[in-house]
């Protein structure tokens, strides 16, 4: 599933191609992703794109008539073809390849999702939709931190990782992230979120933000993928120290990961880093 680094880099990947072009047309040849794709991005012919950014794990292009906002959902990705460079009439489109934005410069936007849970959805101002309503702080940014961590998990008695994938905690915050940064923070994925220390707080949102950074720094690395014949972007091998690890030795210990359900997600940690408190 694409995380939020997978987002941060799609944006910084399309933006070159598309920033300050106007839109020829948008292909629709699938219309049920995970909701029903916006009647109105039938009608987009000549809206400039003005910028392209991220909030949470949406992808927002933002048009002088309103924003396109994408998400990939379980197995989306977008890839740039450029007609100049690929002649994309010779490109065949492909079983899963649903929709495709062109701008009058002939450089196409392709979404490929194969299980079509993403979406494609239309809205004046996407920051004041329902969509964004409940979204706590992102990560990356200076409202999430040790202080705020500590003050919304008073009371609560959720599992800490389940906290942390709560979107209204902080978002982007996904399975795989989740399980790296409680191992690299030596908590518990099965703490509850009540017992966390000001001082554990403080560490597992610093190792959040470095995590995060780390994977968007590895992704960067990827971008000249973008353009590729299918037109899809190649994701980067992540350094994994805990995730789908079960059963080999920590890096850090010896010890053997452990892999536990926990919010009906699998949760992976090493029982000697990760102690739970007595
Ligand atoms: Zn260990």
């Amino acid at each position: 599933m694409p995380e939020l680094p997978e987002v941060e880099t799609s944006v910084r990947g399309i933006s070159p191609y598309l920033v300050g072009e106007e839109i020829a047309h948008i292909t629709i040849r699938q219309r049920q992703l995970r909701w029903r794709v916006s009647d109105e991005l039938d009608t987009l012919a000549g809206a400039k794109i003005l910028t392209i950014f991220r909030r949470a794990k949406y992808l927002i292009i933002r048009t002088n008539r309103g924003d396109i906002v994408l998400h990939l959902g379980m197995s989306g990705s977008l890839g740039i073809l450029n007609q100049a460079q690929n002649q994309p009439q010779n490109q065949p489109i492909g079983k899963h390849d649903h929709i495709d934005l062109q701008t009058t410069k002939g450089t196409i936007l392709r979404y490929n999702d194969p299980r079509k849970f993403g979406a494609w959805l239309w809205f004046e101002n996407a920051e004041t939709s329902p969509l964004f309503a409940k979204l706590g702080p992102e990560p990356l940014s200076e409202a999430f931190n040790g202080e705020h961590l500590f003050k919304l998990s008073r009371h609560k008695t959720v599992a800490v990782k389940n906290f942390v994938m709560n979107n209204a905690v902080v978002v982007g915050v996904g399975n795989i992230y989740a399980s790296e940064s409680l191992f690299q923070a030596g908590i518990h994925p099965d703490l509850a979120a009540q017992n966390l220390t000001k001082k554990q707080c403080e560490r597992l949102a610093g190792v959040i933000k470095s995590v995060l950074t780390q994977s968007i720094i590895q992704g960067g690395t990827t971008l000249k993928d973008f353009i590729q014949p299918d037109g899809k972007p190649g994701y980067f091998a992540q350094v994994l120290q805990v995730y789908g690890r079960k059963g080999e030795p920590c890096n850090a210990c010896g010890t053997l990961i452990e892999a536990k359900i926990i919010g009906q997600r699998n949760s992976f940690y090493c029982p000697k880093c990760q102690k739970l408190p007595r």
